[in-house]
Parts: C-alpha cells; structure tokens; sequence
C-alpha cells in the first residue's frame, strides 16, 4: 500500500493552504487530501457574501496572508473596517487560484472522501473512509472545520476524530449567527435599518443587568428574530447552558445611534407641531411604521413619562427585545468551542499529545468576530502546519 508523506483531512480553507504550503517547502513530499463533499471549498464560496472576505487588518498575520495570496496569483484590497476582498470580489476566483496552484504542485485531492477512523500506525497514521477504503501516511493533518454550516461538509468530525487521538474538545455552540426573539411572529420581517445594538444578561427588575457589548451596523429583521453583522458578533456573547436556556438575555435596538435621547425627544415635540401630523405620525420617517406601531403601543401600555415625545425617543432609543436562542447551526458561520489551542505548538500546530499529527483551523477553538478574522486564522494556522509537516 503507498504510504503517503501527508494526508490532509478537509480540502477547505485550511487543508487548502496547508497543502500548497507544504508541496512548496518539500516539492518531492507526497499530498492527499481528503475531502468529503463531491467538490472541494465548498465553504469557501460561500464566504463574504460569495465576495470571500479573506482577512482583515487587524488580524497581526494579515501581510503574510496576503503574500501567500499573491503568490497563487490573487490580488487583494482593502475595503471597509480593514477587510480584505479579492479584486474581482468573486470567491471562486480564490478558490480556482488554491486548486489551480495545488494541482500544479502535483497534491491529489481525492473527493467524496468522507474520513470516519483515524489511528496511529507503525510510523504513521492510518485513516479509514466511509467506504471502508484505507489510506497512510506519516503526518496527518486534521482540517476538517467545525460544526458551523453543515450543508458545506462540516458536521462536527474534526472534533470527534481528534478526540479518538487523545485530544480534549471543548463544548461547541454556534457563533456569528443570527438571533431569535421571543414572540418573534414574521411581522417585521424584511426591514433592514442601520441601528446600534446591544446585548444585555441579568434581571433588569432587580438592577442586576449588565451591558456585555454594542455593535454598530445593518441591522435585519428576519421571520424568527434579527440578524445582520452586528447581530453576528453578538451571538458569540450568548452563552448556551445544557438546557439551551437564554432567559436572561434582551436585546436593545437604538434606531437613532447618531442623536443623543434629548435631541430627539426635541425633534420629536418639534414634529409634534407640524400641522396635520397626528400621533400616530411622529415617527413616520424615522423608522419603518411596523416598528412605529410597537413604539407607540408599548409608550400608550407604559406610559413612562406622559410625553408623547419623550416616550417615542426613549422607545426609539431603547426598543428591547427579549432573546429566545442563538440560530442554529445551519445559519452560524462560525463554531465556538473547538480543540483548546493549549493542546497545540502554537507556531508548527503540531499535537502535543500525539506527535505527527497536526491541526488547523476551525476545528480548534477559537472564534472571531465578522470581518476576516476567521478565515485569518484558518490559511495562518494551515500554513504553520505545512511547513511543519514537510520538513
Ligand atoms: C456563509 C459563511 C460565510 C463566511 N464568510 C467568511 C468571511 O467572509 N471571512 C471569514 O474570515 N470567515 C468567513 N466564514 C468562516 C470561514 O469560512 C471558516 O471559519 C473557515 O472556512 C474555516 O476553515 P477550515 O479550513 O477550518 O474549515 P472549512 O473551510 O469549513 O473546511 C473543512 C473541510 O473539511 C471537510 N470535511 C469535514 N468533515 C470531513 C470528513 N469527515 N472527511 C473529509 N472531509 C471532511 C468539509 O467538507 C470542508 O470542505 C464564513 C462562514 C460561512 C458558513
């Protein structure tokens, strides 16, 4: 049987990059990949709104991303907040560069290849398919993502089949995902607005409630809750006990983050005055009448101030939401949770439990915010493994 030099579990970002990375410091190394879905990069194209948002500025590794790119003939450049984007804006455009550079390089991508037992053998690893067929190698590279998306390959095996080598896997929940609301019944579905939001956790009633974060950006409202980049970032706050229990979760909305409460409540008792406009008017033009409405019913249910003006601009200011759950996993971009970085060399992500194996990815735990950071951390850490595992 040929014993191949490297194998590499996942032809995603991570196993991509590895591999290219690895045939470029050994070119006489033997590659395969092994890659469940009939296609490799499936995720990959979907990424950034099929734009592939592949790093961000922020991140400290972002030049030597770019480099590598640039390498396989992928331009990128800089747009909002420090993202960065190919040229062309196309995802497929960065996945035809990773698989037209892997090919040359001679790596064998092998798909429809679902690996389902991994084991050490004599000088190696041995690694057994869904079909029952066996492959070896001496180094083997776990790059089979997390649990995010799993209608793009990713289910959770990376995790279960590093755990079958002796690694720890902490508890996962889906992050960068939307967030559903309580009583959320479709009505406001469809309205995209630019709004602060901002994460609460404990019992208002009894003062014991505090702020975890705000983000500013687009805000959707979707048929189960709301969604949205800055919604995304929130839900990697939401912490998810056994009982997938979030009672004490509410989201604030402010429709108006550019005016502080008083200069609203005064452009609201100016409104008042207009002639003809009635009550029911006041905050036409501001927000979406659907959202109107619930202000003005909850300012006539509460009456907090016996303002017109000065309870619209506090609902306006404040709209709260109570949170049902954190979207599943089908709508999550990202996993938390994963193999504790702890349980890896941190510039080779070599196993320190299992030595000859490696991991990288999405597979380990760690998660950032929207933005490139976890693409970042997929092509950074697949690339560290590949000059490991080929020298
Ligand atoms: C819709 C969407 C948009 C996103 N947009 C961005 C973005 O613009 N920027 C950003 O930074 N991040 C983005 N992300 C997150 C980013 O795509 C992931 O964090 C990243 O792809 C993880 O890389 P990976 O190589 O670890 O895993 P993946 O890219 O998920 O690749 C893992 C591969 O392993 C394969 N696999 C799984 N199990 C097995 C098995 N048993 N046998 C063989 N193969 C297996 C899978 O089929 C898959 O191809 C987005 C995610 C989603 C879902």
């Amino acid at each position: 049987m040929k014993v191949n030099d490297i194998i590499i579990i996942g032809a995603g970002a991570s196993g991509l990059a590895a591999a290219i990375t690895a045939a470029r410091t050994n070119p006489q190394a033997c590659i395969l990949i092994l890659e469940k879905k009939d296609k490799p990069a499936r995720k990959l194209l979907a990424t950034g709104n099929g734009r592939c948002n592949i790093t961000n500025l922020a991140c400290p590794g972002y030049r030597n991303t770019l480099r590598f790119f640039e390498s396989v003939g992928i331009l990128a450049r800089e747009e909002n907040e420090g993202r960065f984007y190919p040229y062309t804006g196309k995802a497929s455009d960065v996945v035809h560069a990773l698989l037209r550079t892997a090919k040359a390089l001679g790596i064998e991508i092998l798909c429809g290849a679902e690996v389902t037992e991994v084991s050490k053998a004599d000088n190696g690893f041995s690694v057994k398919l869904a079909g029952g067929e066996v492959h070896t190698s001496r180094k083997l590279l776990i790059a089979a993502g997390g649990k995010a998306s799993p209608q793009y390959g990713t289910s959770g095996d990376a995790g279960r089949l590093a755990r079958s080598l002796g690694h720890s896997v902490t508890k996962l929940a889906p992050a960068l995902t939307s967030i559903d609301i309580k009583g959320a019944d479709g009505t406001l579905k469809g309205i995209r607005v630019k709004a602060r939001v901002s994460l609460y956790l404990g019992d208002r009633e009894k003062s014991e409630e505090r702020l975890l974060a705000s983000e500013l950006g687009e805000l959707q409202f979707t048929e189960t809750g709301i969604s949205g980049v800055c919604v995304f970032n929130l839900s990697r706050l939401l912490e998810i006990d056994d009982n997938r229990a979030f009672e004490n979760y509410e989201a604030e909305i402010d429709f108006a983050p550019d005016m502080d409460i008083n200069t609203v409540k005064e452009l609201l008792s100016e409104r008042e005055t207009i002639e003809g406009m009635t009550q029911d008017e006041i905050l036409s033009g501001i927000v979406d009448e659907r959202i109107a409405k619930i202000i003005a019913a909850r300012a006539e249910h509460e009456k907090y101030a016996m303002d017109t003006a000065a309870d619209f601009a506090a609902g306006l200011k404040a709209f709260r939401l109570k949170v049902a759950s954190a979207g599943g996993w089908k709508a999550a971009q990202c996993t938390r949770g994963g193999v504790p970085l702890s349980e890896v060399e941190p510039e080779t992500m070599e196993s320190k439990l299992c030595p000859g194996l490696f991991l990288s990815g999405e597979v380990l735990d760690y998660d950032g915010p929207c933005g490139g950071f976890n693409l970042q951390h997929a092509w950074e850490t697949g690339m560290k493994a590949g000059v490991k595992m080929a020298k």
